[in-house]
């Protein structure tokens, strides 16, 4: 069991609705040496990628971002958040439906900050059924840059998510995936390596 996985299993909280509550150390409060740890991680498995760019989206994929980026020594976009698209002039945009507010939002990058050059590490805290992912992914397409990698903190590994972008060709890694949760027990198995 990584730290990752352990952390969860002591401070997770399973909700209705297959939402796995962090908040005591990832998403709300944030554990920082647990987040240096995870930059770590996922410097050590992209390190041999040209990366020289992270891209993730507002709001509680940025501290994961930065502790990544701060591994890269490369500098961390993250896409925002816009119903009134007015930053820079032109920008990139996405639609992302939120698994956990049930709501669609507009993410926007500016295009200054992405380009054809741009080799990209995509970092979120959790993939659900992958709407997140598939707009950062369209937005780094929209620039003619490269994903070289999308890094996630917790694949919800029941839901499709995982499968379809991993059937889509991308090098997904996850640190913890979760193969069951049960919001009634609290229980949360993890998949193990060889089932990967
Ligand atoms: P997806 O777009 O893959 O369906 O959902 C991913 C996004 O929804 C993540 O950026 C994350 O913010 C949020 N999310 C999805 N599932 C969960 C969950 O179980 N717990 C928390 N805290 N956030 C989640």
């Amino acid at each position: 069991m990584n730290c990752l996985e352990a952390r969860i299993v002591k401070d997770g909280v399973v909700k209705e609705g297959n939402v796995l509550k962090v908040d005591s150390f990832l998403n709300h409060q944030m554990d920082i040496d647990l987040m240096n740890e995870i930059g770590k991680e996922f410097y050590d498995r992209f390190r041999h990628k040209p990366i020289n760019k992270i891209l993730t989206i507002e709001a509680s994929g940025i501290a994961i971002a930065y502790a990544v980026a701060q591994q890269f020594h490369v500098p961390l976009l993250f896409a925002k958040k816009s119903k009134s698209i007015n930053i820079a002039g032109d920008t990139y945009t996405a639609e992302v439906e939120s698994f956990t507010h049930k709501n669609k939002n507009t993410v926007v990058v500016s295009k200054q900050f992405l380009s054809k050059d741009d080799r990209v590490l995509i970092v979120d805290d959790f993939l659900a059924n992958g709407c997140a992912l598939q707009g950062l992914i369209s937005i780094v397409d929209q620039a003619g840059g490269t994903v070289e990698g999308i890094a996630i903190a917790v694949e919800k590994g029941f839901q499709v998510g995982g499968q379809v972008i991993r059937n889509l060709g991308y090098h997904l890694e996850s640190l913890a995936i979760v193969e069951s949760m049960n919001h009634e027990t609290g229980e949360i198995v993890f998949r193990r390596k060889e089932k990967e």
